[in-house]
């Protein structure tokens, strides 16, 4: 028997991966199952996208490797569209890189940051790929948790002086998954002051920027001094349901920005070219398409919500993302709440454990169905005695 490398072996099992094969066997099984689990849009990629995309592919120059940063054009549009959304100024020669979506450049940074042992502060619950990229660079996550009595902001006090000069790292995420928070910009200033007094980087993952529903939340790289310590990563996944086409980008910090781009020369080469030009297609063109996609989310969202909390369920009725982060019925663990969802209500959500132990109690759905498979699913979930 061939064995995995005892780096890979220390991962926690791949918390997707899980759901899936539940919700596959519950299909197998002859269930229709309403998947509220893994979040990724159901709406299909604006036409005006396609269209650059489909002229793009013809063109020769695009069939060879793209390697480095990104087409300039791309670049230039990522810069374009930063000072338009939030009046921050980015050289797109040295301050934008672009990633095979920005899992890539999340999972990517502990590598090239990191030296054995180093430790990386990571609130939670969090996208689980921030800590297995950590331990696989060989790193140490701290985790701090994010409680609703501080607004689900990382309470910095609360870690020990010891952890903080050991830090090396940050990873933020505002709104966040899977809780759907926002940040203030008091809040990034703190953040910032604390990285430079303790020397390490921020990375903002800041890839539901543009599904918000009240106010529209700030860029990191937005308030005075983040560039000095960080970088921000965006991703078109969301913003233009593209989340197969692999489009992102990081930028900020020029250093960081260079270290990362310097350990992806190694491993991949480049986003295809005729995926940049849809992705400038995306940022560069109208952007009535990410307004629709809002209205589309909030109308199943307040769809959504208020049944649930009619149903007796206790939940936050989200400002931003398409997540509900929902408190478990009658004191059920995660586990079993998603449990008994999919096995009584043929309802995939999502355990909050599998985000830290912070989400212990919680399940997360994501509103990636169209109204009337909500609407299903929501008179099956009143139907169910907990
Ligand atoms: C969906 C998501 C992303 C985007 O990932 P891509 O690799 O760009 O598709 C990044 N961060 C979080 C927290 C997400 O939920």
């Amino acid at each position: 028997m061939i064995k995995s490398s005892e780096r890979l072996n220390k991962l926690p099992p791949y918390l997707f991966a899980d759901i899936d094969a539940k919700k596959k066997a519950a299909i197998e099984k002859g269930a229709d199952v309403i998947s509220l689990g893994v979040g990724d849009p159901d709406l299909p990629t604006p036409q005006h996208i396609i269209q650059a995309g489909q002229k793009a592919l013809e063109k020769a120059v695009n069939h060879q490797y793209p390697f480095g940063a990104g087409t300039l054009a791309f670049r230039q549009s990522v810069a374009q569209w930063y000072r338009s959304r939030f009046q921050v100024e980015l050289n797109p020669a040295t301050e934008i890189h672009s990633l095979i979506g920005s899992k890539d450049g999340l999972t990517h940074l502990p590598l090239a940051l990191l030296n054995a042992n180093d430790t990386v502060l990571i609130p939670e619950p969090a996208y689980p790929a921030y800590n297995a990229a950590v331990i696989l660079a060989g790193g140490v996550s701290h985790f701090i948790p994010l409680l609703e009595k501080n607004h689900y902001l990382p309470d910095f006090s609360s870690v020990s002086k010891d952890v903080l000069k050991k830090a090396r790292l940050l990873f933020l995420n505002y709104p966040s998954n899977p809780i759907s928070a926002m940040a203030t910009e008091s809040f990034y200033a703190s953040v910032i002051d604390l990285a430079k007094e303790y020397d390490f980087v921020v990375a903002h993952d800041a890839a539901y920027s543009e599904m918000y529903y009240d106010e529209p939340p700030l860029s990191f790289l937005s308030v005075p001094g983040a560039k000095e310590v960080g970088v921000e990563f965006h991703s078109c996944s969301k913003t233009y349901n593209m989340t197969g086409w692999r489009m992102a980008w990081v930028c900020g910090n020029a250093d960081v920005v260079s270290i990362l781009g310097r350990l992806k020369d190694n491993y991949d080469s480049g986003v295809f070219q005729a995926v940049q030009e849809a992705g400038t297609a995306a940022l560069s063109g109208s952007q009535d398409c990410v307004s629709n996609m809002r209205k589309i989310y909030k109308e199943r969202r307040d769809m959504f919500v208020p049944a649930l909390k009619k149903a007796g369920w206790d939940v936050m009725t989200p400002p931003a993302t398409f997540y509900v982060w929902a408190h478990t019925p009658a004191g059920l663990t995660s586990s079993q709440t998603a449990a008994r969802l999919l096995e009584e209500a043929h309802i995939v959500c999502t355990p909050g454990n599998g985000f830290g132990p912070s989400g212990e109690g919680y399940v997360r759905f994501a509103l990636s169905v169209p109204k009337d498979r909500l609407a299903q699913a929501l008179s099956r979930i009143e139907k169910l005695k907990w």
